[in-house]
């Protein structure tokens, strides 16, 4: 069954498992960007842990070609929230983040050394740019469930939270929320905010880079299942 998603010309969602239906910019990737060939053998899932096999003919109709399977939700969550930093970085740590099976992902509203604050019309479009990145990076990564991406988020709203510094303890299971820092780091009374420290090793790592290494080892540590 896994070969049939792992190994699909394309991976796409609809809003019905039931009566799948491609939208108009999915059916243009597929056919146009991605090239599938009528016949061709896609997965389909609804983002919520349904999936089939099926196929498409030239003009992006679906046949579905198999059952649909259910993926349980994974056993257990993990966010991984972090600082807007510059450039296209943020999109960057989405993608990588998605690819990497994080279910929450968060863009922490500014905190006291933050470089980059986005007013509120740019965070809108830029969260609506983000959601679409995650939802392309799902269909790369063959992921049934889709992560929930969020912004402006402070960090005090996030009660589970770690938060993530060279001088904590190393990263273990048990850490399943990890907030990142801006490029300036956070400040002390923000290092205080969360449940404790948490270090993903010696060196000092760039947001991003952090973020990333953050999602490795949360995701080792749920694979192994402890
Ligand atoms: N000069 C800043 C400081 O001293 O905090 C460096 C900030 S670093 C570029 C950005 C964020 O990445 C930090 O706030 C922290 O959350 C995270 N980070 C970087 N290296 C880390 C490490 N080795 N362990 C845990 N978190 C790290």
């Amino acid at each position: 069954m896994i070969s049939l998603l792992r190994d699909s010309a394309a991976h796409v969602f609809v809003d019905s498992i039931d009566a799948p239906t491609l939208s108009e910019g999915d059916a243009h990737h597929l056919l146009r960007v991605l090239r599938v060939k009528s016949r061709d053998s896609i997965s389909i899932s609804d983002g919520k842990g349904k999936w089939c096999a099926g196929v498409i003919d030239s003009d992006a109709v679906v046949e579905v070609t198999s059952e649909v399977f259910v993926v349980p939700a994974p056993k257990w969550a993990l966010t991984v929230a972090f600082s807007v930093v510059k450039g296209d970085r943020p999109e960057w740590t989405v993608q990588k983040l998605t690819e990497l099976g994080i279910d929450e992902i968060v863009l922490l509203a500014p905190t006291s050394r933050s470089v980059v604050r986005w007013d509120a019309g740019r965070a809108n479009k830029n969260l609506e740019r983000l959601r679409l990145v995650a939802r392309e990076a799902s269909m790369q990564s063959r992921r049934v469930w889709l992560p929930k991406i969020d912004s402006g988020v402070a960090l005090t709203q996030l009660s589970a939270a770690f938060i993530a510094d060279p001088n904590g303890v190393a990263l273990d299971a048990s850490h399943r929320t990890l907030a990142i820092g801006p490029e300036g780091g956070f400040a002390d009374e923000e290092l205080n905010a969360g449940q404790g420290l948490v270090s993903l090793g010696e060196t000092v790592l760039r947001a991003e880079t952090a973020a990333i290494s953050a999602a490795v080892l949360m995701s080792n540590y749920r694979i192994k299942g402890s």
